[in-house]
């Protein structure tokens, strides 16, 4: 039976929350709830720049949930978001919440990461998380040490996507262990909730899980970690690129005038915090027959490249829709390492060598065009 958050709640009601006094289930600073069959989650309200020293308040009340009956797991993160506690509607577009201060750029710092890249999209469905997942393998196919961090709460792929499942473990110093399907270190929201489960959460609890999955897993030592962000320009898509130390972002489109206004909206939110775009991707830019290999523009191709140009931003190239790509991905082993050879890899390892060559060269640092949403 699942743990009550009543029950959360008691086993808190011991912890002294933030200020040292008000008890941790009676404190603002605490956020809802969320129970997921056996397993907790909750966010604590601190000050970003005390970040260090409320480490152990965190652990403890990880702790003391942790002991409860029925609980497996509980996901516990400090969080620069102050929680509203009111039940507000559990989609992304809500603006109950206050935007979180932003922390300094020492807080945001990830030891021992040098590059964080978020794959994004304006909507779900373009096939960001197959493309964030070939893109990945491809830098790490450029001798690169890689990661990719699946932080799309609302649909995690990378169980799919590379056939891994089920807790990771825990390191002495008590970070999670990346899993790492062909040598690439993985970490995704789905390993820590029931997969099946349908997924109610409020923008505040996806920054505190994400952030979580970017403090508490044993990255280090990484070149690049791919972030693939949740679909969407919503307050938590907002809130996350604003918290995360992003190098750049790679917004990933298909040819269709719709993804293409949702694809600027992504572009337009990246550069409100200052994050540098390093490019776009046309996905499922033309359909190649598995048959005769013919090509056909389903879509009329052409459109994020040319909405690309439009807005001054670089475009990263045009993979094509096809049954490898879809059936690899599906069966766990994407087609950058099932089918090195293939066209369709030498496209994903050109788009890798062009995101590189601006991360290290460090020209994708660039004061950004400004781009108006009518
Ligand atoms: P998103 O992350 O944008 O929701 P996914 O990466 O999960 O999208 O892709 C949605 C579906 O489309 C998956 O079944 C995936 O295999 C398929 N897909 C994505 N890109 C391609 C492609 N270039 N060719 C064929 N199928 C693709």
């Amino acid at each position: 039976m699942s743990v009550t958050v009543q029950a959360v709640l008691d086993s808190l009601s011991r912890i002294p929350g933030p200020d040292g006094r008000t008890p941790l289930d009676r404190s603002p600073a605490l956020s809802e709830i969320v129970v997921q069959g056996d397993k907790v989650m909750f966010s604590i309200a601190i000050d970003p720049r005390r970040a260090a020293e409320f480490e152990p308040l965190r652990r403890a009340a990880a702790a003391a949930v942790g002991h409860l009956a029925g609980v497996s797991s509980a996901l516990v993160s400090l969080t620069a978001e102050q929680p509203a506690k009111a039940a507000t509607p559990a989609h992304d577009h809500g603006h109950a919440h206050r935007r979180p201060a932003q922390p300094s750029a020492d807080d945001k710092k990830l030891p021992g990461v040098t590059h964080i890249v978020a794959v994004a999209s304006g909507k779900g469905g373009v096939g960001k998380s197959t493309t964030a997942a070939n893109f990945a393998l491809a830098l790490q196919a450029l001798g690169l040490k890689v990661g990719l961090l699946d932080a799309d709460i609302y649909g995690p792929s990378v169980p799919r996507l590379f056939n891994v499942h089920g807790q990771p473990e825990v390191s002495d110093d008590e970070k999670l262990i990346p899993k790492e399907p062909f040598g690439l270190k993985v970490m995704s929201i789905g390993f820590l909730v029931d997969e099946e489960a349908p997924m109610v959460w409020r923008g505040p609890m996806v920054m505190s899980a994400v952030t979580q999955l970017l403090r508490d897993v044993a990255w280090a030592p990484l070149d690049v970690l791919v972030v693939d962000m949740p679909p969407g320009t919503g307050d938590a898509q907002l809130t996350l690129a604003q918290n995360v130390p992003i190098s750049g972002a790679v917004i990933v489109s298909t040819p269709q005038d719709l993804a293409l206004i949702d694809a600027r909206r992504g572009i337009s939110m990246f550069q409100k915090v200052q994050v540098p775009i390093l490019g776009v991707i046309e996905n499922m830019s033309y359909f190649v027959c598995p048959n005769c290999g013919s090509r056909h523009d389903i879509f009329a191709h052409g459109g994020a490249r040319a909405e690309a140009e439009r807005l001054g931003v670089k475009f990263l190239g045009e993979i094509p829709l096809t049954m490898d790509i879809r059936e690899r991905s599906d069966s766990g082993r994407p087609i950058v390492i099932s089918a090195p050879d293939s066209p369709q890899t030498a496209i994903y390892l050109s788009i890798a060598s062009a995101v590189w060559e601006q991360l290290s060269s460090g020209t994708h640092v660039k004061p950004a065009p400004s781009i108006v949403i009518e």
